[in-house]
């Protein structure tokens, strides 16, 4: 199908671009890298009145290095994000998690502003800002405010974006040291949404796990954490029972859907399998081993 009819407006900077959509009243969307939005159009799921096209801002799609953080632009894309030095040494799981975003056509188009924003419950970024603590800052006529990530994701397709507001920044908090990761998804083909995917950090101190991260998508409304199995994991050493017990808090904490590719049974036992396995390579990064 094409999409419903509607206008096109290019802003040329944030302010222009979030005076359009108040201005529109509720009518108006962002368009980004488009891979989710125009598909959503073409099926007439969504009819906006107006496109507010944001890709020509310029200075969105930085990647920058502070002290303590990684501050992203809106406007980057997946591909930079896979790719860029910075991205591979200070946040390696989140350059190991883009590969499994999509193709590579649609990674050279999709932004991480585009994918956090909307908001799917299997993409990876939601999963990879929930378990880096990710901060969003958000523009709107009315100023600006940030949004920890664990606010940000309401339900599927749901975030905490008003109609005026758009996403311009993500901050990642830099890993501490002694902090190694992990990284597991399985999906039906190359390219496709998780079936489920599991990221996790362990910062590792004196011989025990000073402070556990687990973080799930594709197997419930949004990605989540697993709070239980993390507390679980703080002060002890990683050993085979232990994984088996984190597992089966993974399980417990999580309410997958039936759908065409998988039953939530299935989706359930696998998050155990995959948090088992990113625990497990998260520990030898930590103590620097071979996972
Ligand atoms: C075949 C296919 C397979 C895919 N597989 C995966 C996958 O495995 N994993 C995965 O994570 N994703 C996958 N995607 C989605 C892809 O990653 C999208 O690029 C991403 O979800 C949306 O980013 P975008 O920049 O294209 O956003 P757009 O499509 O332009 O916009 C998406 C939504 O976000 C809003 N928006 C965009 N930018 C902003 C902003 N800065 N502030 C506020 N709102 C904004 C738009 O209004 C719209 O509602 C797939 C897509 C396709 C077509």
């Amino acid at each position: 199908m094409k999409p419903a009819a509607f206008d096109y407006v290019v802003a040329d900077s944030i302010d222009a671009a979030v005076t359009a959509l108040a201005a529109a009243g509720g009518e108006a969307k962002i368009i980004a890298g488009g891979q989710s939005l125009v598909p959503m159009l073409n099926f007439r799921l969504l009819r906006p009145a107006i496109l507010v096209d944001i890709n020509r801002i310029p200075g969105l799609a930085f990647i920058e290095e502070t002290t303590d953080a990684i501050n992203v632009g809106a406007l980057a894309r997946h591909h930079r994000l896979e790719t860029s030095p910075v991205i591979a040494e200070r946040l390696s799981v989140l350059a190991e998690a883009m590969r499994h975003v999509a193709h590579l056509a649609i990674r050279n188009r999709g932004t991480i502003g585009g994918s956090l924003s909307h908001g799917d419950p299997a993409a990876e970024l939601p999963m990879l800002a929930l378990l880096l603590d990710a901060d969003l800052d958000i523009a709107s006529p009315r100023g600006r405010r940030t949004v920890a990530a664990k606010d940000f994701f309401l339900g599927a397709l749901t975030v905490d974006l008003a109609a005026d507001e758009m996403l311009t920044r993500i901050v990642f908090p830099k890993l501490r040291p002694s902090t190694g990761w992990g990284f597991a998804e399985v999906a039906r083909r190359s390219g496709d949404f998780a079936l489920a995917a599991v990221a996790a950090t362990l910062t590792v101190a004196e011989g025990v796990i000073k402070e556990a991260r687990i973080a799930m998508t594709g197997v419930d409304e949004t990605a989540k954490r697993a709070g239980e199995a993390e507390a679980m994991l703080a002060g002890q050493v990683l050993t085979p029972g232990l994984i088996d017990d984190a597992i089966a808090a993974v399980r417990a904490g999580v309410t997958p859907a039936t759908d065409l590719h998988a039953s939530s049974d299935y989706r359930r036992h696998l998050v155990g399998v995959l948090a088992g396995r990113a625990l497990a390579a998260a520990w030898a990064r930590a103590r620097g081993e071979d996972p």
